[in-house]
């Protein structure tokens, strides 16, 4: 048996145990070796009913009643009855109905929560696995494993049991003097103590192991990174001083002390013969696009063009207007190129581009069509960074002789302890500060009831000259949920409440020249209120605009609101965000901790640890960089394998004599580049 050995060839799985497997992405041997438990259960330390004090808790008990009755639209409560020799106690599921046929015969442990709830004690949501099931060999410490689509942990250990010779077999990963300087179990051993433990040592150890090597390889590829991009030969764009001068001297205001910091940075950057890899963070209106302006007056003067890439047409052609108007008077010229730029026009422009007249090219991913040359691009700007994949990133890149500067923006601000790990070899500049006299956005959670009230208040918003924004989560109704569309939405608020106001609609189905137009006569105050679905999510600027109200707010994430709430509060007049409920249920933590911080780099580290990080970057270009067993608030091993990282990376170990590791490596590095 291989690791490559496909698992319906091991011992006792058929083919329906095999379909469920692969239905869990479990294929191979290896698949299953590297299938971890997400965490042990020690059924060492079961407590009896009559012993039972709040906390985490497992019994071993019977169920004597159960019941699923429905308690609203969208959930039912499933109530039983458990009992031991000791005593009696309730348990509740929500929407868990298969509690009652799985629960009609036999002895079960329970693990869950014994907590005070709905006025009485009982055991909320716990796990429930019968007694017989449990391998004899193992029933006091024992493996949980991610029941995906249904796959049942005492399977899994089933057939890991057959696998178990193999797992001693297992060639060691990693370099054998970091293993033993580090004091590391060998590979094999920790994959056993993870699978087979006979106690929370082994489990302590194994996961320290496996721990170390996923951030020891996360760190190595950020190394690496780093050395290759220090290969690279860029273009060199001097300084001058008087350039730089007028700009700033030009602007309608003073840049913050943060904003003068970033773009010294950068300037410096250009001057250097390595191409620039910087990451401008800052939080939502903190100012970034007057920062890549800047630099881009700079690059034009030598003589480089500038390309700028924004997620949106709606945000490319703000950028566009933007720029333009802080660059025109320099004579230095602007071109927008998106996707609806059609015909006669867009062969106009695409000279233009090719032969340099236009020094600044703002676009979508249209910059990136084979179509499009440019004119000694030095400096390439990608906005909302996270919103694209690697490859696309690296396709503009490449349109250049030399490896261009590159400055990727962001306004999802990466947690301090993400940035350590996975970007510890990046540069990054940071705006930590927002522009003078910006005020708090005073945000608030309120039940679906209150929208009426919320209409008085954003009508008298209005009344004072200000704008307001709705947010809907979807474009058409939704027979089966209460979600409200914007479509419903829209035109419900004009022909009753606010009918006397001028509203405007934005949703992601309408023609780009269509969103333009309204998004145009929203910004220009042709527009009072504005009702849209997320589309508005990325950085439009309208400075104007003081509320915003979120129907639905439940249903989105929390960095998602961060952003969403970030259109509001860009001016120095006081703010306000609204999040309206589904329903009357608790709010969520997600919910509480957006009400209670403006921060954004704070609401980053709230994201992360709700989520974990392959959730908050996005699929395309985090997907796997989910860490499975290590957390990356253990900064103690992230120390240990920094310094080992940086030990391999520097004294010219040769990587290719770890296959399994490189591979991994080159993944990351692939995942963690900027260009
Ligand atoms: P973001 O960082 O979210 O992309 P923007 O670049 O869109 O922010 O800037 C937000 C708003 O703040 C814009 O209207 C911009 O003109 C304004 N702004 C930028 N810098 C300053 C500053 N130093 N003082 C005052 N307003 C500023
Ligand atoms: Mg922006």
């Amino acid at each position: 048996m291989l690791l490559t050995t496909s698992l319906e060839k091991v011992k006792g799985v058929g083919p329906k145990t095999a379909e469920q497997l692969s239905a869990a992405r479990l294929f191979t041997v290896g698949d299953l070796v590297d299938f971890l438990p997400y965490r042990h259960e020690d059924f060492s330390e079961v407590v009896s009913i009559a012993d039972i004090h709040p906390g985490k808790m497992t019994i071993k008990a019977r169920c004597e009643q159960i019941a699923t009755r429905p308690v609203r639209r969208g959930l039912r409560l499933t109530t039983a009855t458990l009992a031991d020799d000791s005593g009696k106690l309730q348990a509740i599921w929500f929407n868990q109905p298969y509690r009652e046929t799985q629960l009609k015969n036999g002895e079960f442990f329970f693990s869950g929560e014994f907590e005070f709830n709905y006025n009485k004690y009982q055991l909320t949501n716990p796990s429930a696995e019968k007694v017989s099931d449990m391998p004899v060999q193992t029933d006091r410490f024992l493996p949980v494993y991610r029941s995906i689509k249904g796959l049942k942990s005492q399977l899994v250990r089933k057939i890991l049991a057959e696998l178990r010779p193999l797992m001693t077999m297992l060639p060691e990963t990693l370099p054998k003097a970091i293993v033993a300087s580090e004091g590391l179990l060998a590979r094999s051993d920790a994959i056993l103590a993870m699978h087979f433990p006979e106690n929370s040592d082994d489990v302590r150890t194994g996961k320290e192991r496996l721990a170390f090597e996923e951030l020891f390889e996360l760190l190595l590829a950020s190394q690496l990174n780093k050395q290759a991009n220090a290969q690279l030969v860029g273009w060199h764009i001097p300084f001058e001083q008087s350039v730089v001068a007028s700009f700033v001297k030009e602007l309608p205001f003073d840049l913050t002390a943060a904003q003068r910091r970033a773009a010294w940075e950068i300037i410096q950057d250009f001057e250097k013969a390595t191409p620039m890899n910087r990451l401008l963070q800052g939080d939502v209106g903190s100012g970034k696009t007057v920062v890549a302006g800047l630099a881009a007056r700079q690059a034009a003067s030598a003589g480089f063009q500038t390309a700028l890439m924004a997620p949106t047409e709606i945000l490319a052609s703000q950028h566009a207007e933007t720029l333009s108007k802080l660059l025109q008077p320099f004579g230095v010229t602007v071109g927008l190129l998106t996707g609806s730029v059609k015909g006669q026009a867009r062969k106009t422009l695409y000279g233009q581009i090719a032969r340099g007249t236009v020094h600044v090219v703002v676009g979508t991913h249209a910059l990136i069509q084979e179509t499009v040359q440019f004119h000694r691009l030095g400096f390439v700007v990608i906005d909302e960074q996270h919103r694209f994949g690697v490859k696309q990133r690296q396709e503009l890149l490449k349109k250049s002789e030399h490896m261009p500067h590159l400055l990727a923006m962001t306004a999802t601000p990466i947690p301090r302890s993400l940035a350590l790990t996975v970007y510890g070899e990046l540069d990054v500049s940071i705006l930590n500060e927002l522009p003078k006299g910006r005020k708090p956005i005073a945000t608030k959670i309120f039940a679906p009831t209150s929208s009426p009230q919320l209409y008085g208040v954003i009508d008298a918003e209005l009344a004072a000259g200000r704008q307001a924004y709705v947010i809907c989560s979807l474009i058409d109704d939704n027979p089966d949920n209460d979600i409200k569309s914007v479509e419903t939405e829209y035109r419900k608020l004009k022909n009753s409440v606010f009918g006397h106001r001028r509203i405007g609609l934005l949703h992601g189905k309408m023609k780009p020249s269509e969103k333009d137009e309204v998004m145009t006569q929203f910004a220009n105050g042709e527009l009072d209120i504005l009702v849209s679905t997320t589309v508005v999510e990325v950085g439009v600027d309208v400075p104007n605009a003081t509320v915003m109200m979120i129907e639905n707010a439940d249903r989105f994430g929390l960095s998602q609101l961060h952003q969403l709430r970030g259109r509001v509060g860009r001016s120095s007049h006081q703010s306000y965000c609204y999040l309206v409920m589904s329903d009357s249920s608790k709010p969520s933590q997600r919910l509480r901790e957006i009400e209670k911080s403006n921060d954004g780099f704070y609401l980053a580290e709230v994201d992360l640890k709700l989520r974990g990080p392959g959730e908050i970057y996005g699929r395309a270009q985090h997907g796997a960089l989910n860490l499975q067993i290590a957390t990356l608030s253990d900064t103690k091993l992230i120390a240990r394998a920094q310094k080992q990282a940086k030990w391999f990376a520097q004294s010219g170990q040769n990587l290719l004599e770890y296959k399994q590791l490189a591979d991994q490596v080159k993944q990351y590095q692939r995942l963690t580049t900027l260009n």
